[in-house]
């Protein structure tokens, strides 16, 4: 059996440098609390906590050490927050989400409605909707053109969840055209998640089944998931190699691998030889 390997697959640059991040405190002895899971992949998560890296809701529940923050970085209130506990903080927001931030807060001050284009309850999205109100202005997430709320006016700004497809941000631009409305755009999509997702569809277009590894709580996982099986009927979702005996591989010569962006590179790894342990039986 022909595996093959995505050519962008598994732990995008915020993540690795999260996890990087945090091993390298752990490694130097430094008493570690992160601010909710450092990243959606349970195995990742149980493997911190046995090293001794605790995962909290609260900045009040930390007691002592550094404080890390996600790639998916916090509201202003939670910094805030952190410094007036005095904590020691180590700042793994990924640069490209800080970029988002600083968007939020840069058209609130120049007096937009601000629009944040995203998951509603995500902790990204939560953020950028407190950077923007932070500075005063009314700020509100938008889905589809659908939550687009009534009788908003110029002026208007959109930034957008760095995960979210080009596809949505132009129906949401549309919607608002047609609405007679001109908005500022601040495009702050990453490529990451949209080359593996390209470099996933194209792949499962021409296997006979797609592993796709990564946390089940983790949403860009998830949609990679939904992509592969759209190409490719035969797709299952992984969370690690344990998973792969129980798959109904029979009868497959080529099978596809890709990883969300959450997912490490050992991970892969071991799925990888668990579908070479499984084909040599
Ligand atoms: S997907 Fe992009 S923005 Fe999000 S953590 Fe990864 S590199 Fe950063």
């Amino acid at each position: 059996m022909q595996v093959t390997l995505a050519p962008f697959a598994g732990a995008c640059y915020g993540v690795q440098r999260a996890l990087d991040m945090v091993e390298g405190l752990v490694d130097v002895g430094v008493e570690v609390s992160t601010l909710g899971p450092l990243i959606h992949n349970p195995q990742v998560v149980s493997k911190l906590e046995a090293s001794g890296v605790r995962v909290v809701d609260e900045v009040d529940e930390v007691r002592g050490g550094t404080v890390v923050i996600r790639s998916h970085g916090v509201t202003p209130s939670v910094r805030a927050r952190i410094a007036q506990c005095g904590l020691e903080v180590a700042d793994a927001t990924c640069p490209h989400v800080a970029r988002a931030q600083d968007a939020a807060a840069e058209l609130a001050r120049a007096g937009c409605h601000v629009l944040v284009v995203g998951e509603a309850g995500h902790p990204e999205v939560e953020g950028l909707v407190a950077y923007a109100r932070e500075d005063g202005a009314a700020a509100d997430v938008v889905l589809t053109p659908a939550d687009i709320p009534d009788g908003i006016a110029d002026p208007v700004g959109v930034v957008v969840q760095t995960t979210q497809t080009r596809e949505n941000l132009d129906s949401i631009i549309e919607a608002l055209t047609k609405l007679g409305l001109h908005p500022r755009i601040k495009d702050t999509i990453c490529s990451a998640t949209r080359k593996r997702q390209k470099t996933a569809c194209d792949l499962a277009s021409d296997v006979d089944a797609m592993v796709v590894i990564g946390g089940r709580n983790s949403s860009n996982t998830t949609r990679l998931s939904e992509i592969c099986a759209r190409a490719c009927p035969k797709t299952f979702h992984v969370e690690g190699p344990d998973e792969i005996a129980h798959l109904d591989l029979a009868g497959v010569r080529h099978v596809g691998v890709t990883a969300g962006a959450s997912t490490p590179e050992d991970q892969i790894a071991s799925v990888i030889s668990a579908l070479a342990a499984w084909d040599a039986q």
